[in-house]
């Protein structure tokens, strides 16, 4: 159907080196999308929903694939996947990007457990895993300010994202978040936390070539990460921002 010529001409455009610098994807790289498509299907744990299973490889390996070459971040750069679940987007991200460090993390024990054993069985050598709230590992001396962006996918609302991300990156750092066409909704409250939390919102970017409507909202750090954020286990979500 649309989604299998969409992976067949998505396929043959990764042949071609990326356009800036970064690795030329391989077959290699190709390879083990297929074989992550497969282990997320299979995995004993829900990381996926219902639904979505028959067409892992669609919806979220295409959309997570279209999303990584939009991104394209710098060769060696270091991005945290917040809420990476069963590791979306960051194993793609690893897979297809080799040079740049992955870090992926996630709140529930048997899922990063599942995600670092796909890591080994992948082969993928560039991602590391880490279990905890983001309330906790943002306060965290080895992550706090550390990474050059974070990416994060299906973790909540635009001000729920920027306080739980922000700790993560200091000035410069961006916060890239993964949404559909209803982040326009949330764009005023996501303005108003981003002013609290020293981010601009540099860009609202429609993602070519997803299989579903994917809108990137990047969020730029003017300063380092204020001191109280992010708030307490749990109240960034209750309580958002703005
Ligand atoms: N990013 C993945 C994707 O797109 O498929 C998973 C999305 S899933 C809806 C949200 C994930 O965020 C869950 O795995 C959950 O455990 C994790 N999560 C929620 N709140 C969190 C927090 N405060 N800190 C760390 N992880 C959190």
């Amino acid at each position: 159907g649309r989604a299998d010529r969409r992976v067949r001409r998505l396929g043959r455009r990764w042949e071609r080196p990326s356009r800036e610098g970064g690795a030329s994807v391989t077959e290699e790289a190709e390879e083990r999308l297929d074989r992550y498509a497969e282990l997320l299907r299979d995995s004993p744990i829900n990381l996926v929903s219902r639904g979505a299973r028959a067409s892992v490889r669609e919806r979220h390996i295409v959309e997570s694939r279209a999303v990584v070459e939009h991104l394209n971040p710098r060769p060696d750069s270091s991005w945290l996947d917040l809420g990476t679940g069963g590791g979306l987007p960051g194993i793609v991200l690893a897979i297809e990007r080799p040079d740049v460090e992955v870090v992926l993390a996630d709140a529930r024990a048997k899922k990063v457990r599942e995600v670092e054993r796909f890591c080994a069985v992948l082969g993928v050598a560039n991602a590391a895993v880490r279990c905890g709230r983001a309330e906790q590992l943002a306060r965290d001396p080895e992550l706090r300010g550390r990474f050059d962006g974070v990416l994060v996918r299906a973790l909540g609302t635009l001000p729920v994202v920027a306080e739980l991300a922000r700790g993560f990156v200091g000035p410069g750092g961006e916060i890239v978040a993964v949404k559909g066409p209803g982040v326009d909704a949330e764009l005023e409250a996501g303005r108003s936390a981003a002013d609290m939390l020293g981010l601009d919102i540099e860009s609202v970017e429609e993602v070519a070539d997803a299989a579903t409507v994917v809108r990137l909202v990047r969020f730029r750090a003017v300063g380092a990460p204020p001191a109280t954020t992010p708030r307490a286990d749990g109240v960034p979500q209750r309580h958002p921002l703005a």
